[in-house]
């Protein structure tokens, strides 16, 4: 099913490519014509290069004198144009390449031979239909997420405020995203009914995630399922690759658990999947409008013991915010 889209992707790569090395021309050209000095400099480097090579070739002396000369003067040169670019406002790597991805210099692949994350991740934009997710996480990310929104009347007795309960619950969340890497069991659980923000704020973390080059999936407990159920009964070789990523991405989120059709199948498959990430030490958020009572009475016991205990739990609650924001 992936071998067109492989190669879609792989055309993308290149026209990235080639469409940065054309802004980098652009940025030479432009740098050139307001200091011209750098041009000369530049033309100094390369031709500092060329002899450099000539005089080992025709064995003009010491090779390893040569070229300490050489390094010497290529460094001089390179000091020199740095004092031009900062004299003239110009940023030091402003005549570097630029890459969308650092890590693979918009390759897709790693020098080791293995798929970036980035290629990953388009593979499981594709094979789940979350293309979309991208302008989502435009508008709904940390940056663009208010606290003000929420509450800081008391909501019922006994309980912090909504706003309190939020600040909390956007530490925890702060802190999943910066110890991602870290091999700790954290895994989060969030509930409460809908309109509370359960699902901005899985955008904040799926986006923070993806700026770090993490792998996500995302998908309500009903896609998955039904997702799942096609495996099952489509055709294997088509399938496998699409049942590996939802183990193998860095971070999956179930979201609106509670909304598929429970069987046993469906039940066994969903502690598979928290069960295996778990083992492989890979991230799971859980968001639900079942409160923990409706879970241990409507899932198998394996899944609530592993959830409650591997899991932090979250409960937002408030006055529904899609009444209250304009
Ligand atoms: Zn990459």
């Amino acid at each position: 099913m992936f071998e067109q889209h492989v190669k879609d992707i792989i055309n993308n790569y290149e026209r990235k490519r080639m469409a940065n090395g054309r802004k980098k021309e652009i940025r030479i050209k432009e740098v050139y014509e307001k200091v011209p000095k750098i041009e000369e400099i530049d033309k100094e480097i390369r031709f500092t290069g060329i002899s450099l090579s000539r005089s080992i070739l025709m064995g003009q002396g010491n090779p390893d004198e040569i070229i300490e000369n050489m390094k010497n003067k290529i460094e001089k040169l390179k000091q020199e144009k740095a004092i031009l670019l900062t004299e003239n406002n110009i940023p030091l790597n402003y005549l570097e390449d630029e890459y969308d991805c650092t890590q693979c210099h918009d390759k897709g692949y790693l020098s080791n031979g293995s798929k970036c994350s980035c290629f990953k991740q388009q593979l499981i934009n594709y094979a789940f239909s979350m293309s979309n997710l991208s302008n989502i996480l435009e508008k709904e990310n940390f940056h663009t997420f208010d606290i003000n929104v929420f509450s800081d009347e008391p909501y019922e007795e006994g309980l912090i405020s909504p706003r309190e309960n939020m600040l909390d619950i956007l530490n925890v969340s702060e802190g999943f995203v910066f110890n991602f890497d870290n091999a700790n069991e954290e895994n989060l659980l969030f509930y409460g009914s809908t309109g509370l923000g359960k699902t901005f704020l899985i955008n904040c973390i799926s986006k923070a995630l993806l700026n770090k080059g993490k792998m996500v999936i995302y998908q309500t407990a009903f896609k998955l399922i039904e997702i799942l159920e096609s495996i099952r009964f489509g055709e294997k070789s088509n399938n496998n690759d699409k049942y590996n990523l939802i183990f193998d991405a860095d971070l999956l989120v179930i979201d609106d658990l509670g909304t598929e059709m429970t069987n046993s199948f469906t039940n066994s498959e969903l502690f598979n999947i928290i069960n295996s990430r778990l083992l492989a030490n890979k991230k799971t958020i859980i968001s639900t409008n079942l409160s923990p009572k409706e879970i241990i009475e409507r899932y198998d016991d394996r899944i609530f013991s592993r959830v409650f205990s591997k899991f932090t739990i979250l409960h937002f609650y408030g006055h529904d915010l899609r009444w209250e924001v304009k």
